[in-house]
């Protein structure tokens, strides 16, 4: 059952997170322009000034020292019960190329990020509510990828730019994409980690895509009732790997400019003005169509569906104006 519009939409919940200082060997050591104040201020010192420094309030800080599972059980971990009962969620990583958003949302082997954590955790759930509930649970994946405003299937390499769709109900679907059911946390595995090598470890070229495209894993959890009505609920769970957001500083931002520029990362530019829209509340109209990701999450961002976006930032002085305009957007910015 989708919700009616007659409640207010609920506000994305914001988390910075900043990765630890690394120093490259061809760079000078100038030190940090991030300080951490709190769990939830902090503070960026200007790069030509350091008695100037600018402070912002988030719902969550995580310093550099914050652990892997300190940031899924914070931000990540409290959202996954509503999966179950037919709601639905989204949690994104946003923030420069370099600055952590891979690094928080997949992780490594040794330090495994928000993605398996997520996965895992829903397996458990489910495994505990079957239990003691009168419903069956199936759990299935989708793996996609927004590229130049084009929806392509990554457990499909090689498919064509895929059409988004919407139900009487207003849920949003795509037709052609896969859909497989996984029975466990291996089974999974088995087919993400090959489809997310592909993206990650290719060439420069690929690379470079990477950093300029959407990548998108959708968990779907669909119940079914024992009784004789068979009823059924779909909860859905999007964890998406954002586009570097100096794409989005390199056009200034500018209206103009992006009808102009070919290469302008349309869909994250919207995002930004969907979660402002939402955030703000004051927005008559949330200009969900004017993007294929915001389009793709209509039905899980804002609504009744429950959404964190972990901002990701970069400490080193060349970072700087990212760092900035990613700090402004995540915070519109409740200045102390
Ligand atoms: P992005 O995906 O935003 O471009 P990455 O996740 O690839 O950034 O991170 C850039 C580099 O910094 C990688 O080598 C990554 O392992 C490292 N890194 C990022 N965040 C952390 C962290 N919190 N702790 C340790 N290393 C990190
Ligand atoms: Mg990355």
């Amino acid at each position: 059952v989708s919700d009616s519009g007659n409640k207010k939409p609920s506000r994305v919940r914001v988390a910075v997170r900043l990765r630890p200082y690394m120093t490259q060997q061809d760079d000078k050591d100038e030190g940090s322009c991030v300080r951490g104040l709190d769990s939830q201020n902090l503070e960026i010192v200007n790069w030509r000034n350091a008695t100037e420094s600018v402070k912002y309030h988030f719902d969550v800080f995580h310093g550099e020292q914050t652990t892997q599972q300190e940031v899924f059980r914070s931000s990540v971990k409290p959202i996954l019960p509503h999966i179950l009962n037919g709601q639905n969620a989204s949690v994104f990583a946003y923030g420069p190329t370099g600055a952590g958003k891979t690094h928080t949302m997949l992780g490594s082997p040794e330090q495994p990020g928000v993605i398996p954590r997520a996965v895992r955790e829903v397996f458990n759930l489910v495994k505990a509510k079957e239990e003691d509930e009168g419903w069956d649970y199936s759990i299935g994946m989708s793996y996609l990828e927004i590229y130049n405003e084009k929806v392509l299937d990554l457990l499909s390499p090689g498919s064509q730019d895929l059409p988004i769709r919407e139900d009487k109900d207003k849920n949003i679907l795509i037709p052609g994409l896969t859909h497989t059911t996984i029975s466990s946390f291996s089974d999974f595995d088995k087919h993400f980690i090959p489809a997310s090598l592909n993206r990650t470890t290719a060439s420069t070229k690929l690379n470079q895509r990477s950093s300029r495209s959407h990548a998108i894993l959708l968990i779907k959890v669909v119940r079914t009732q024992r009784a004789l009505t068979q009823r059924q609920q779909t909860g859905k769970l999007y964890l998406v790997d954002l586009a570097g957001s100096e794409d989005n500083r390199r056009t200034g931002n500018q209206g103009i400019r992006l009808k102009e520029s070919g290469a302008i990362n349309l869909s994250l530019f919207t995002l930004s003005k969907v979660v402002d829209s939402l955030n703000s509340g004051t927005a008559i109209r949330i200009p969900y169509r004017d993007s294929k990701l915001t389009r793709l999450l209509q039905d899980s961002l804002g609504g009744s569906a429950h959404s964190v976006m972990i901002t990701n930032i970069a400490p080193e002085y060349k970072y700087y104006f990212d760092t900035f305009s990613a700090l402004n957007f995540a915070a519109k910015s409740k200045l102390i």
